[in-house]
Order: C-alpha cells, then structure tokens, then sequence
C-alpha cells in the first residue's frame, strides 16, 4: 500500500498574479502549475490512496476554496482524503472550520504559517488545535521555507512547534518537506515528540539536500517518522519514488553513507493513513 499523503488541487485562477510570477521564476518555465482534478487523478494512479490538501493564505495570494477539494474527494471516496485549510486571517475562520469538518466531512486540516503571516501559537491558532486535538483531527503543517517574498521565514521555522507540541499532546502534527531548510531541527522534533511526523515531499529536486536530510533521519533513527508524500504538482509520487528508489546513487563510489534499502522501502510503503488515525 502506497499512500501519499501530500497532493494539492487547484486552479491558476486561485493564484495571484504576483505569486504565480514568483513561483514562475522558482521553477523551470515549462512547470505546468495548474492542478485541475483530472490532472491529480492520473498522477495519483501510481499510488492507493492520496492526501488531497486545502490551501488558504490570502496573505500571499492563494486561496483554494474548500469545496473545491471536497467535490473532487467525493467522487474517489475509497482512494482520496481530503484536508480543509483554514486562514486564521480570515473572519469565520473557526466557521468554516467546524463547516468543513462537520458538514464536509474532512478529514483533518492544512496549515501554512508562513503563508499566512501568522506565528504558530498566535491566539487565533490556538481554537485550532483545540479542535483538532480534541477531535483526533491530524494536521498537515508547512513549517519551513518558500519561494514568495512575502511569506515571513520567521513564522516558519520548525522549532516554533515545540511549543503546539507540549501544549496539545495529544495532537497529531505532520511537519511538510522535513521542514526545509531547518532538516536538522525538524528531525529532532519529530524524534522527541510521540504525534509529530515529517513528510518528505518537494525534496527531491534537490538530491544533496534531500540524501543528506535522508541521512540524517537514519542517524537520529527516526526514519520511521518520515512519510512518503509528493506534493503534487511540483513532483509526482512517481517521480518520488524513482528519487527514493535512486537515493544511493548520490553517493555512489565515494564512501559516504548509504541509506538503507529496508528503510527506503518501508518508507514508500507506510501506513501513513494509520499512524495519523485515518485508517
Ligand atoms: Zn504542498
């Protein structure tokens, strides 16, 4: 069973114009950034079952409406699992967040503080975690860098979870693309801390970043922590897989460490769905 737990649907018309330009000159010109349903569905054929986020954070220009996701979930109800994002930027935040989850029915929530200009224990952060923890409801987070200029790094470095971690024991925390640039820190969250996962998506276009955080998770032994996910569209489970596949290829003949074949394997096959109470 191969789950990806980190895929996105959307629209270019759900982009700003200003961001669309930035994430242009972040990746090649000839990135497709457009994620429609169709797109998602036969990219997610390589896998089982999918994560389908939301993603709101009108401080930077990106707001996918919720029943967006929704309505392409329902259609894949044994395949897709759909995750509401909430701004607390905006009013009736906590609104749509009982509305998504309640009348909705998803299954857990997206979170992007530095997307959304907002410190991960600000107090409008706080009734989310209430919630979520008190309704098993897992969060995938983005903690770690981005490409547009006006997303504050300062709200995004992973460390500033430790603090929703002690507060919300109970709360189950995915940390998205092993908190990069902050690969170490991230690691030794995810290592103290019993509910916090990291997935390894995004990585994989940068080979010596994404071998070397690889290492790492396997020197601190928390590679059973790591859960495999794409974010799609900027790479497809397929091509991860290729990438987890190919790791050691880095390497090569130069004597550096190389991962193991069981952990790699073990990582494109967990279940992710499991651990985070979906399954
Ligand atoms: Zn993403």
């Amino acid at each position: 069973m191969i789950v990806d737990c980190h895929t996105h649907v959307w629209r270019l018309e759900h982009w700003s114009q200003e961001l669309l330009a930035e994430a242009g000159r972040a990746r090649s010109e000839s990135f497709n950034l457009d994620a429609p349903w169709e797109a998602h569905w036969q990219a997610m054929q390589a896998v089982d079952k999918a994560i389908v986020l939301g993603l709101r954070a009108q401080h930077v220009g990106l707001v996918v409406p919720n029943d967006y996701v929704v309505d392409y979930v329902r259609q894949h109800t044994d395949k897709l699992v759909g995750f509401a994002s909430i701004d607390p930027n905006e009013p009736g935040y906590l609104d749509e967040l009982h509305r998504t989850i309640e009348e909705l029915n998803m299954s857990g929530v997206k979170l992007g503080p530095i997307y959304q200009n907002c410190h991960p224990m600000d107090s409008r952060m706080q009734p989310i975690y209430q919630y979520c923890q008190q309704k098993k409801l897992p969060i995938l987070i983005h903690q770690g860098t981005t490409f547009s200029r006006k997303a504050p790094l300062k709200f995004s470095y992973p460390l500033l979870l430790e603090d929703v971690a002690l507060a919300y024991p109970d709360l189950v925390m995915v940390i998205a693309h092993l908190g990069h640039p902050w690969i170490d820190e991230t690691l030794v969250l995810i290592r103290k801390q019993p509910n916090f996962y990291s997935d390894v998506s995004a990585l994989c276009y940068r080979p010596w970043q994404f071998y070397n955080g690889l290492v790492l998770a396997s020197e601190y032994g928390v590679m059973h922590k790591l859960l495999f996910g794409s974010d799609f569209p900027f790479t497809t489970p397929q091509e991860l897989i290729k990438a987890l596949s190919s790791i050691n290829q880095v390497p090569g003949n130069s004597g550096l460490a190389r991962l193991s074949e069981e952990h790699l394997t073990a990582l494109i096959e967990r279940d992710t769905l499991g651990l985070l109470g979906l399954g």
